[in-house]
Parts: C-alpha cells; sequence; structure tokens
C-alpha cells in the first residue's frame, strides 16, 4: 500500500518525538500515514493541499496516559475538543479499575452521559472500530470486571480468579492495552495477592502493563506503591501509578523514598496532571475518612470530621469548594465559606450539604503543596495523564480544569518557565508514552506512522480553563490532525471529523 502524498505540510519546526529535525524539513501524508520527511518532493500531484506551518512546532500528536472518556469517546455527539484543542491525539482509558466492558451498571466515576452503557467485549470493539475523534487505547477495568464474575465486592475464589484470567487474556488479545486496578474503591474489596499476580502473570506474556490507582495515597502511600510494584516483579509485567502524589502535604517527607522504588526499577513509571486540587463528589469524602456516608438519621462527628479533612486538603474545608449541588447558594463557594454565611460548624454544613443533594461535586483543592505537585512532575519518569474526561464544544457543568487544561498546563507552567526541558517534556508527552504502552504507530513522526500531529506556537500554548470550574479550551495550538485529517483548527474549534480508531500495542499499521 503506497497511496500518493494528498497533504504537505512546510515551514514548521519539527520535533519527531525524540528530538528537532533540521530547518526545513518538510512532512508528506498519504493516505492517513507520514509518507515522506525531508524537502518538498518534486512532481506532487495537482490535488495536494499545502499546509504552511507559519514556523510553528510540529509535533506527533499527545498521548494522555490517564483520561475517563470511556462512554464520551463513543458519543456521536461529542467533537472531543477539550482534548484536542491541547494538541492530544490518542487517550488511554478504562482507567482507575473501571471500564466500559464487560457488560454491567454504567459507574458514576466515568460522568456517563444519557445512553452510555456497558457492553460485551465483541460490541465494545465494535463501537471502537471507527467513528472516533480521536484515537482510544483501552484498558481493561479490574473493578469492572469484578462486579462482572463476582456480583458483589468481597474475595475471588480459585475458580473465579481464572475466570477474570480468561477474561482478561480475551481482551488483550483483542487489542486492549493492559489492565487498570482502583484498589480503593468498593469493587475491590477482598482482593488479594495471588488474584494480583494472577492478573498480573496474563499481562507479563503480552508484556502489557498494569496500571494502579493505589489502595491508600496518604499514610499508606509508600506501602500501597510497594505492594503494585512487587506484583509487577513477581509476574514481569510494567506497572503504571496512576496520580501518583501523596495526599495530604502531611506525607510529602516519604517522596525520596517513593521516586526510589521506580527508579531502582526497568519497567515502572507513574502519570499525574499538573494540578494541586483533586475533584470528585462529596460523598467521596466521608467514606474516605469514615467508610461510611451522613444521612438524615445518622450524622457523623462534625469536630472529628473538620479535624480529618486536614488529612485530604491543607486547608480543611476552606479547601473544599462546591462545583454543583442544589444546597442553596453553595455553588462556587467552599464549605468553610458557607458555614460561616450560615453561622453554622463546618462539619454539620459539610453533611447538610450532602444530605440535601447526594450528588454534589466539589474541587479538593491544596490536596498538595504547588511544590510537591512541581517535583513531581519533573521528575523524568513521570508521564502525563490529565485523569480528565473526553469534553465536546456543548459541555456544560461543573469540572476540574485538568480537562481542559493538563497537556497545556505542563507546557505552559513546566516547559515554558524551563522547569522541564522543552525536549523532554515533548518526549514525555509523545514517544516516551508510546513506548511505555507498546504503541508502535504514534507518538513519533517516522515514515509509515499514523498522521496524528499537533501544530503549535510554543510560546502562546497555554490553559484558559479556571478552578472555577468553568469549561474554557485551551490556547496555542493551531491544528490537530488525526490521521491525516484536520481534527481540530485554533480560531474555529473541532471540526467534527472522525478520524480516529482504537489504539492498539504493536499494531502494524502499514
Ligand atoms: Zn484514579
Amino acid at each position: 500500500m503506497n497511496e500518493p502524498i494528498d497533504t504537505i505540510i512546510t515551514g514548521t519546526r519539527v520535533f519527531d518525538g525524540t528530538g528537532f529535525l533540521p530547518t526545513g524539513t518538510a512532512l508528506g501524508v498519504g493516505g492517513g500515514v507520514i509518507r515522506h520527511i525531508g524537502a518538498v518532493p518534486d512532481g506532487l500531484p495537482g490535488a495536494c493541499r499545502v499546509i504552511n506551518g507559519n514556523n510553528l512546532i510540529l509535533t506527533p500528536a499527545f498521548i494522555d496516559t490517564h483520561n475517563h472518556g470511556d462512554y464520551h469517546c463513543v458519543d456521536p455527539g461529542n467533537d472531543g475538543v477539550s482534548s484536542l484543542a491541547q494538541g492530544v491525539g490518542t487517550l488511554i482509558v478504562g482507567n482507575c479499575g473501571y471500564s466500559s466492558t464487560p457488560p454491567g451498571a454504567v459507574h458514576p466515576v466515568l460522568m456517563p452521559q444519557e445512553g452510555a452503557h456497558n457492553a460485551p467485549l465483541y460490541e465494545h470493539l465494535k463501537e471502537l472500530a471507527g467513528g472516533l475523534v480521536l484515537g482510544i487505547g483501552d484498558l481493561l477495568g479490574h473493578n469492572t470486571l469484578r462486579r462482572h464474575v463476582l456480583g458483589e465486592p468481597r474475595a475471588a475464589n480459585a475458580a473465579e480468579i481464572e475466570r477474570m484470567c480468561g477474561l482478561l487474556d480475551e481482551f488483550l488479545s483483542a487489542g486492549g492495552m493492559g489492565l487498570s486496578v482502583g484498589l480503593n474503591y468498593p469493587e475491590a474489596t477482598g482482593y488479594s495477592k495471588s488474584e494480583m499476580v494472577a492478573l498480573s502473570r496474563v499481562l507479563a506474556r503480552r508484556g502489557r502493563p498494569l496500571t494502579a490507582h493505589i489502595a491508600d495515597q496518604g499514610a499508606g502511600i509508600l506501602g500501597s506503591i510497594e505492594a503494585v510494584a512487587a506484583w509487577g516483579d513477581i509476574a514481569g509485567c510494567p506497572v503504571l501509578i496512576s496520580h501518583m502524589r501523596p495526599i495530604s502535604d502531611r506525607y510529602d517527607h516519604l517522596l525520596d523514598a517513593i521516586f526510589n522504588i521506580f527508579e531502582t526499577r526497568g519497567q515502572a513509571r507513574f502519570d499525574l496532571y499538573p494540578y494541586a486540587a483533586g475533584f470528585t463528589t462529596l460523598g467521596w469524602l466521608f467514606s474516605y475518612l469514615f467508610q461510611t456516608s451522613p444521612s438524615a438519621t445518622g450524622r457523623l462527628p462534625a469536630i472529628e470530621l473538620e479535624e480529618a479533612v486536614f488529612g485530604v486538603c491543607i486547608g480543611g474545608f476552606d479547601d473544599v469548594r462546591v462545583l454543583a449541588s442544589s444546597f442553596p447558594d453553595a455553588n462556587g463557594k467552599s464549605i468553610g465559606a458557607i458555614a460561616r454565611a450560615l453561622q453554622r460548624p463546618a462539619g454539620e454544613t459539610a453533611q447538610d450539604i450532602y444530605i440535601a443533594d447526594p450528588a454534589t461535586v466539589c474541587l479538593y483543592e491544596r490536596e498538595s503543596r504547588p511544590q510537591t505537585i512541581d517535583r513531581i512532575i519533573s521528575h523524568p519518569l513521570c508521564l502525563i495523564g490529565s485523569d480528565g474526561y473526553l469534553f465536546g464544544h456543548n459541555h456544560a457543568g461543573p469540572c476540574h480544569p485538568r480537562s481542559y487544561g493538563a497537556f497545556a498546563g505542563f507546557i505552559e507552567r513546566y516547559a515554558l518557565t524551563g522547569k522541564v526541558a522543552c525536549e523532554a517534556a515533548l518526549r514525555r508527552m509523545t514517544s516516551e508514552a508510546a513506548d511505555f504502552f507498546s504503541l508502535a504507530d504514534r507518538g513519533r513522526i517516522a515514515v509509515g506512522l499514523r498522521a496524528d500531529l499537533a501544530l503549535f506556537d510554543w510560546d502562546k500554548v497555554g490553559e484558559s480553563a479556571g478552578e472555577d470550574g468553568a469549561s474554557r479550551i485551551a490556547h496555542g495550538v493551531d491544528m490537530t490532525m488525526i490521521s491525516g485529517r484536520v481534527a481540530y483548527r485554533g480560531g474555529h474549534g473541532a471540526t467534527g471529523l472522525r478520524s480516529g480508531s482504537r489504539a492498539t500495542p504493536l499494531a502494524d499499521f502499514t
């Protein structure tokens, strides 16, 4: 298959995923694939489109190693502008133990839109087979798998572990990327080392990774990371620790020991987004701290709650900002401020808000100190994972800025300021992410690889999303191309073209 060149991109500075190519390098794209790298070739067909890059930087489109857009990416009404506007061309979904296959109830962690559903593998593959706005690599969620096999949160017996291993193997043989675990969620209850090692051995046979939302990011963070790393060691599979950071700053002194776990292993990495804030339901806070939720008849001790919140956010309830709730006059304000206005203890106010609206979502500001985020994200083994969703131009409603700004923010606050060298920053978002997930057809600019490209004005890249929860797309990206088609144009938005497809490990694309 040697299709003619249909598009030439000239006048850019080409970063090929590992370093910059000499000035004057042009790219020829044909049939969705990079066909030529070098001087502009002679004898181009008359219909060939020429894109003048205006001295902007051309890189492989970025790979988001941690995204929760499982349901969003198959929604035909979603144009994916939140990621495309940042130059992101591939999302790894199925994280934190939750995926859209095998069948079962949809999970709130994935922010399901209307009509979202879990499907058997054959149907899941059909849904991902075409018509995506960008590339999607999918992990199998361990919690979703457990719910399917066990029905309820409990320990699995040997036969059930074998069944889970069989389903994982089937998923991997169909091109799945690996397995994700979410060990602090209820469905993981009763998991055992033998279960985890058995599943990791299935991964190891194909060289696929185990990605982990660990059991404890607080006092037990070190042991939690060590446990996952040990499963990887025993089985021989790569390990990726998701959104890796201590919560809160009380455990920052463990960072050197944490880094040491990764630095002494060949196949272990971590990912993070460039924010000190987290985002989830208000209900999560109660179950995290007290393993139960308050109700009108059973309230939690308010003083103890107020104390315990300092173990999550540095500023306690002053750092827990309500983004969406039907509780009167709460949205946009911290629970501390709401409580002062009502002249009521914050520990009671938090429960009042939850009881009035159990679906209340909050931004948990300052779960870490900014300096801690700087240290972790500047570490050479850190990949960039937004932990966000895939949102279209018509998305309304509150969200953490990471969906719209993790990649633009990383460039703006780390690469442009020199905290991370430009080439190292670009490598971690492209070739290193592709290598970790064995994605052979992307993450680099080379003849024969997929034409997933990002063209951007390096000095102007930045995020527009604020921590007020508003949805604003990033700026500075001029064009994002997916399989040779323009999927996003700066100033115009997403084009709505659906030229993406499922990303599979070691795909022989040419
Ligand atoms: Zn997670």
